[in-house]
Order: structure tokens, then sequence, then C-alpha cells
């Protein structure tokens, strides 16, 4: 048996125990308060209408005796008591037959013996029930010109009648059932517990395929959801983390594997002057793709820290576009692409450094996808609280599943692998604009071009 369910258990018994002590000390301050007394008085009443008849009807004390025998029978115990120290019992025999001082009073002062109201011999109701004669009650009454004193209690037997017996069972079945029924539900309410801690440590040791199978509407059936929801997002968690892993080692080889390949080459053989080139160009390219690859690592794996600490300051994009323009006139002239633009001066507050990234990303694409003598239109532009700006290229364009694709982490379609791509600019373009609380989409068909379209909050 686990810590919890001992926990569970024990509580109950606990609650039961002191529940038990509480009542019984109620239902104590009910009967000396008030109960005692009433029955008393119940007891005296009905000792002088013994008493009163006894008067009445039988004129010698030897005929009172059937007569209080037959009443001792229902369940009533006598003493009776004359001036010449006679004594007599009749009905159930009494434990203790001391003869209380105040007894004597019934026969000389014929007062009246409230033996059960003053007994205070036994602890609280307890003493209810004590089979002594001074838990009595006492009442005078003459027969012939000779007093007696009849004292009457009723008798154990009495007291605790069938309906007592009834009452104690059904006591005892609520808390035989009600202590069973905690164990059970104990039981119940810990089982998933216990499943749970199994999972978590199958987790710990990494295996995040233990989903568990348990059904249910209450707080624990919450944590079971919640529990296999965290299992299921650290699976996926690994798997990107293998996969990006897999790419990132596999993308580091392959340009290493061509500068030692190239390098050789040169090192190794008689070379022309123009193959010597070539080669040493292969290696730059190379090396720079080595760097850029670190240098976007680098980025995306700052940017994946929950709290980035975010630069902002005043930028104005069209600003920024026009920079990154001019960097890459360059390129454009090589392949001979028109570049045409209606850039509005908005300012936003933004991370200015970050944000660069984006359009130099968006601009190099629209280049590297282009066609020789190809356009790209860039349009920067606000309406009610966005700023909006589009890249739009008369490029290789990509196929829809493509295009559904071009925000993850490594992902190129077949044909830019071979234009020396890393696959990471988008995914790092999505994540600075998702910084910045804007959105990013792409619309592209095939032959036809690529627009991508960003919207920037104004505020
Ligand atoms: P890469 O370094 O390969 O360009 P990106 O994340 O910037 O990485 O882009 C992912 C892929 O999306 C590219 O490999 C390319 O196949 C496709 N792509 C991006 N921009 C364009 C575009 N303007 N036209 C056609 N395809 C594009």
């Amino acid at each position: 048996m686990n810590t919890l369910h001992r926990k569970f258990i024990f509580a109950t018994l606990i609650i039961l125990f002191f529940s038990i002590i509480l009542a019984f000390i109620l239902a104590n301050i009910v009967y000396m308060s008030a109960i005692k007394q009433k029955i008393d008085q119940e007891n005296v009443i009905l000792a002088e209408e013994i008493a009163s008849t006894l008067e009445n009807m039988h004129s010698s004390p030897s005929a009172f005796t059937p007569y209080l025998q037959s009443i001792g029978e229902l369940g009533y115990q006598f003493y009776v008591l004359n001036m010449d120290g006679e004594v007599a019992f009749y009905g159930h025999p009494f434990n203790k037959t001391d003869i209380p001082p105040e007894a004597i009073k019934v026969l000389v002062n014929k007062e009246i013996y409230h033996g059960m109201n003053n007994y205070a011999q036994q602890f609280l109701m307890m003493g209810h029930f004590s089979n002594d004669v001074r838990n009595t009650v006492g009442v005078p009454f003459t027969i012939n010109d000779q007093s007696y004193g009849l004292f009457l209690r009723q008798n154990n037997k009495l007291l605790f009648s069938d309906i007592h017996i009834i009452l104690v069972c059904f006591v005892i079945t609520v808390a035989v059932v009600a202590i069973s029924g905690v164990i059970w539900f104990v039981k119940y309410l810990i089982q998933p517990i216990t499943k749970l801690t199994e999972a978590t440590k199958e987790v710990s040791r990494e295996n995040f395929n233990y989903p568990l199978q348990i059904k249910r509407n209450d707080e624990i059936g919450l944590l079971i959801k919640g529990f296999n929801k965290m299992q299921n997002q650290l699976q996926q968690n690994d798997e990107v983390r293998k996969t990006f892993i897999n790419n990132v080692s596999h993308d580091f080889q392959s340009p290493l594997m061509n500068i030692q390949g190239y390098a050789e080459l040169i090192r190794a053989n008689e070379l022309t002057e123009s193959e010597r080139n070539d080669y040493l160009e292969i290696i730059d390219h190379e090396s720079k793709r080595l760097s850029n690859l670190t240098k976007q690592l680098l980025l995306l794996t700052s940017l994946d820290q929950k709290n980035y600490p975010m630069k902002y300051t005043k930028v104005n994009i069209a600003d920024q576009i026009k920079q990154t323009i001019r960097r890459y006139q360059w390129l454009l002239e090589e392949k001979e692409i028109d570049i045409l633009h209606k850039l509005s001066s908005i300012t936003i507050m933004a991370d200015a450094e970050l944000l660069i990234n984006v359009w130099d990303n968006l601009l190099t694409n629209a280049i590297k996808y282009n066609v020789q003598r190809g356009t790209i239109t860039i349009n920067v532009s606000s309406k009610d609280s966005f700023l909006y700006i589009t890249v739009e290229d008369t490029g290789i364009g990509m196929k829809k599943e493509e295009v559904s694709q071009i925000f993850e982490r490594f992902y190129r379609v077949d044909s830019a692998r071979k234009k020396g791509g890393t696959g990471l600019g988008l995914s790092i373009a999505k994540q600075i604009i998702d910084l910045h609380h804007g959105t990013i989409n792409v619309k592209s068909q095939i032959g036809q071009g690529t627009t991508f379209m960003i919207s920037l909050p104004l505020e």
C-alpha cells in the first residue's frame, strides 16, 4: 500500500474517531442539561401513580407483592422500605443495594427522592445505566398507617430496547460501509496517479510512446490529458531535434567534403591556371556557405529562446528595403533584373537588426529564384493599423505542396539545392515576423513567380 493510500485511510479513521468523540460529548451535554431531569420527572410521575394505586387498592402490605412483581415483569425494578427498616425488592435485582441517606427523608419527611437526576457517581450519561438503588426515584406511600418508600427505575433491558439494537447495527453498518467505501475510493483515486508515475519514469528515459489510456472527467482526467499532450509535444520536439541535428550535420558535411576534395586536387595535380581558379572559387563559395549557415544557425538558436531580447527602435521600413536593394545591386545587374518599387515612408517600432534579415532573405530569394531579365516588384503601404509589404518576382515559382513547407527549417525545393541555399532563411524570416506580431504569407505559381505578403502592426 503506497503512502498516499495509507494517509487517506488514516485520515478517514481519525475523522471517524473525532466525530464519535464529538457526538458523544454533544449527546452528554444534551443528556445532562435536559434529558436527565425529564427522565427523572417521568419516573416520579410513574412511581406516584403506582404508589397511589397501592394505597387505594391494597389493604395489606402482602397484597402489593404480586402487583409490584407483575410491573417488575414489564421491565421495572422496585425497592420498598418501611419505617421498621424492612426492605423488599421486585423485578430484576439491583447490582448495588446500599440505601442512600436521602431515602430516609422519603419516609420521615414524605419528600420525593430524585436519585436519577442527582446520580453523579458514574461518568456522564453512562450513569444512566447504573443498576444501583441510588440511581432511582423514590416516593412515599402509606398502607394501614405504615409509611413506606417506593424506589423505582427502569431495568437496562427496557432501556436497551430492540429499536436501540437496530440503531446500533445501523450505525456499525454505516461505519463499516463508509470505511470500505473510502478504501475503495482511495484506490480508484490513486491508481491513475501510480500509472502516471510509471509513465513519467518512462518519459524521463526518453520513451515518449507511453500514452495513458485513462478516461475521467475530473481533475485527474485533466492531468492525464495534459500529460498525454505533453508527451506528444516532447515526442515531436525530439523528432524535430533529431531531424535538425541530421540536417545540420549533413549541411556541414557536404561543403566540408567539397573543400577537402578540391584542396587535395589543387595540391596533388598539375593544374592549368583556369582549373586552379575554378577550384579555388568552389572552395571560396563553399566556405562562404558554411559561414552563412553558421550565422543563420546562431540567429535561429537565439530566436528560439522564449524571451528573445527585442531591441525596439523607430524603424523606417522603406529606408531599410532601399538599403537592401542597394546592397544587392550588383546581383540584380548580373541577372539583368528590373526592380520596381513603391515604398511609402512609414516608421514603426521594431527590432531593426532583425527586420533587415527578412528583407535580405526575401530579396536574395527573389533574385536567386528569378529568371534572367526578370522583374521584382516591392510595395510598402499602410492600411488601418497595419503596414503591408509585398515582394513579388517573376521567377520559377513553386508547387502548392512546396509552398506549404517553405517555412520549415532546412526545407528546400529540389531545384533550389543546386543554388546552394540553406533552407533556413524563410524559417528565420517567419520567426522574426512572429516576434513582431505580424504575419507572412506566400502566393506562388510554377513558372509564373512568387509573391511574399507581410503585415506588421503599426503600433
Ligand atoms: P534557401 O536558403 O534555400 O533559399 P529559404 O528558407 O530562404 O532557404 O527558402 C526555402 C525554399 O523555398 C528555397 O529553397 C526555395 O526552394 C523556396 N523559395 C524561397 N523563395 C522563393 C522564391 N521567391 N521563388 C521560388 N522558390 C522560393
